[in-house]
């Protein structure tokens, strides 16, 4: 089919996710094929895959040993249900994962996005304490700005307010409090907003722990809320007051996991043991939808008993263990070891970290926000005051479309332009799309210059 019927036909059926189709039909994209961190839409134009499509392509495209490890396992069976029946490659996953995970973590649930392994987890910490006949405890608390995913459940644990605010009637109410967010505290400074925010946790537990199940956090970087950065020390904090009262910790390292903020997991970063840990995106490279939530034994313990002591978890979806993605996550977990691509990451996050501070030339890069590989460069109208563009400037946006024309593919998130490139990535590559970034920011502040005084 043609290129430009194929276009017609986007428009004339699809309804894109997270996108507002008038926006689409203006400045429709569609890509064709990928090779390592390069796709190429219909009319063979060509795009650094600055976002790892959407934050899980740890080797770009058509990796060689996950395509062979996808068709090994066709010649066996493509899909069979885990519901009362296990299946190969998921216990063998499951045995690799649990290898790889904080200590504690002992036993894997599978399902098939972020959004259901935090679904799952919520569910879990939730009947975990009914099972053991703690039933006050029923609610959850999370941080401002939060993302877990777009269900009912991971909205209600959510606090976007663009995203989640038309929900609000139909969520349960979580209590949430401050991201230790540092860039807009009056002080700038790391260790005062961690100690006031923990601070206020602290004041939070002591007045409500006996009501409070669980604590659900994005650790070390909060993405869709606009890669917010945790000071150091603060998600040990929280560890430590989750234990003191009693609170089951939460960790969704959906966007984290898998080498992408320096470390196999985030929190490694301060050496914290969750009770419950979810992970989906990188664990099978970007090629296929398996996820996965952790849990100690103490969890699992109390789901476990006789079928009339009513403990069983009832949860599970149709594609939950399916073997073609159990299969190729193995295989990309094997590339993480051969490659030591955790290692790479966190060298290439150096550079990285080197190349980002020309961005401070451009006067309306406010803040560049980093962990590991992953970055949030906010824009700002007014660098001295924070002020930000009205809302209807969509600068972010605008700068990534220029980006696009440019050679590089990326996403806003309101006010911040995300940069999340596979791991593989190589040095000149990151050069090249740090440089594409800086010259898409500058060209459309320059064409809106008379904008900026508005
Ligand atoms: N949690 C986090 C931290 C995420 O970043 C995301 C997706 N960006 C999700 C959950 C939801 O994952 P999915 O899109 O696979 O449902």
């Amino acid at each position: 089919m043609k290129a430009d019927q194929l276009l017609e036909k986007s428009k004339q059926y699809m309804w894109l996710p997270f996108t507002q189709m008038s926006d689409y039909e203006q400045d429709p994209l569609i890509i064709e094929s990928g090779e390592g961190v390069r796709v190429t839409d219909i009319y063979g134009k060509t795009y650094l895959d600055g976002n790892s499509s959407l934050w899980l392509n740890v080797h770009g495209h058509q990796k060689k040993e996950l395509d062979e490890a996808i068709q090994k396992q066709l010649q066996l069976i493509a899909h069979s249900t885990l519901l009362g029946a296990a299946n190969v490659p998921s216990i063998l996953l499951a045995e690799k994962l649990i290898e790889l995970v904080p200590e504690g973590l002992t036993r894997v649930f599978y399902s098939d996005s972020g959004a259901t392994s935090v679904e799952i987890a919520v569910k879990m910490a939730y009947q975990y304490w009914q099972n053991k006949g703690v039933s006050q405890k029923m609610k959850f608390v999370t941080l401002s700005n939060g993302y877990h995913g777009d269900t009912v459940g991971t909205m209600s644990v959510g606090s976007i307010e663009l995203y989640h605010k038309v929900y609000t009637s139909l969520l349960f109410d979580a209590l949430v409090i401050p991201f230790p967010a540092v860039y807009r505290h009056p002080s700038n400074d790391e260790q005062v907003v961690r100690d006031e925010s923990l601070h206020k946790l602290r004041l939070l537990f002591e007045e409500r722990h006996e009501e409070i199940a669980g604590m659900v956090l994005e650790p070390m970087i909060q993405g869709a809320g606009g890669m917010n950065t945790m000071p150091p020390g603060y998600l040990k904090g929280v560890e430590e007051l989750c234990k003191e009262f009693n609170v089951l910790l939460i960790v969704d390292e959906v966007a984290t996991g898998f080498g992408r903020t320096g470390k196999m997991f985030a929190v490694e970063h301060e050496s914290i043991q969750p009770d419950i840990m979810t992970v989906a995106k990188g664990l099978t490279g970007g090629y296929l939808p398996v996820a996965a939530t952790f849990t100690t034994e103490e969890i699992y313990n109390a789901f476990y008993g006789k079928h009339e002591e009513m403990k069983t978890f009832f949860h599970g979806h149709s594609y939950t263990g399916n073997q073609l993605g159990c299969a190729v996550a193995l295989a990309n977990l094997e590339i993480f070891e051969k490659e030591q691509l955790v290692q790479q990451a966190s060298d290439k996050a150096e550079l990285l970290t080197e190349l980002l501070a020309d961005l401070k030339e451009l006067p309306h890069v406010g803040d560049v926000r980093q962990c590991g590989l992953m970055v949030g460069i906010e824009i700002v109208k007014d660098r001295y005051t924070k002020e930000s563009f009205s809302f209807e400037r969509r600068i972010a946006y605008r700068s990534t479309l220029k980006m696009r024309e440019l050679g590089l593919l990326t996403r806003p998130l309101g006010d911040v332009i995300v940069l999340m490139p596979p791991l593989a990535t190589t040095a000149e590559q990151l050069v090249e799309m740090v440089a594409i970034v800086k010259e898409g920011i500058r060209l459309v502040i320059e064409e809106n210059y008379g904008l900026t005084a508005a």
